[in-house]
């Protein structure tokens, strides 16, 4: 009966936010209309044009992963299962946040172990990832440290991802990763949520650790499946 409750709860969690994503994506969609309406007109100077591509471009991929979001939430089961080795797949979501930290002055800082493999879905991780390494740039508006590190502990691997940013107050922290959950401007609140679905369904477990003023750290736990 429990299962069963939840079911319908996680139902009624799936339907109202398919109605806020609606509106959500229709901003985006709204602001990119406006910038191609504008370079319809004639002599408008080339940095301006750039610039209106340019944001229209981000609006897309805002309003791009707002709607992966919220489908890999809608379904987190997993269909793609395979064997993932942590290094790799570290440091290829490393290497795709890496625009995004320079441009926010955040260095990364990356400590690895070599032949971890766990088991899951390879894009689902990726988002996963993607998720807590923005939201860790995006807590260091001054710049700073985004610190990953893999570790193995007996037969489980270990991901920490730890920044030097804003920190989090316990109220804050209890509130992470329930729906609309946001304190940014353009936020959604659909990241962490996404980010703890989907280590549920890989049998992992998640922890934060967090100070105001002094930074945040995630820490990621899998079992090691052998890769024989
Ligand atoms: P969004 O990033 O769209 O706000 P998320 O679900 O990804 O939505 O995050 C929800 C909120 O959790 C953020 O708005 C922020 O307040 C807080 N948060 C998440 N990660 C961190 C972090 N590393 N440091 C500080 N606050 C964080
Ligand atoms: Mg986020």
């Amino acid at each position: 009966i429990f299962e069963e409750l939840k079911k319908l709860e996680k139902l009624k969690i799936v339907s109202e936010i398919a109605a806020s994503i609606s509106h959500e994506v229709r901003n985006p969609l709204t602001v990119t209309r406006g910038f191609i309406q504008l370079l319809r007109e004639s002599n408008i100077p080339d940095d301006k044009k750039e610039m209106y591509i340019r944001l229209s471009l981000e609006e897309l991929d805002r309003a791009e992963e707002i709607i992966t979001d919220y489908l890999t939430f809608a379904k987190p089961s997993l269909e793609n299962v395979q064997m993932l080795e942590l290094h790799d797949e570290l440091q290829y979501v490393l290497k795709v946040v890496s625009p995004y930290a320079t441009m926010n002055s955040v260095n990364i800082h990356f400590k690895s172990a070599p032949n971890l493999f766990i088991a899951g879905e390879k894009q689902k991780f990726h988002q996963c990832l993607i998720n807590l390494a923005k939201n860790a740039i995006e807590a260091m508006p001054q710049g700073g440290d985004l610190t990953v590190n893999i570790e193995q502990e007996e037969d489980k691997a270990i991901i920490r991802i730890q920044d030097s940013g804003v920190g989090m107050t316990e109220e804050q922290l209890s509130r992470l990763g329930t729906p609309y959950y946001t304190t940014k401007e353009k936020g959604t609140g659909l990241g962490t949520m996404v980010v703890f679905s989907i280590i549920k369904v890989m049998q992992g477990e998640i922890s934060v650790n967090s100070k105001v003023g002094e930074g945040t750290c995630f820490t990621l736990v899998f079992p090691i499946v052998s890769n024989e």
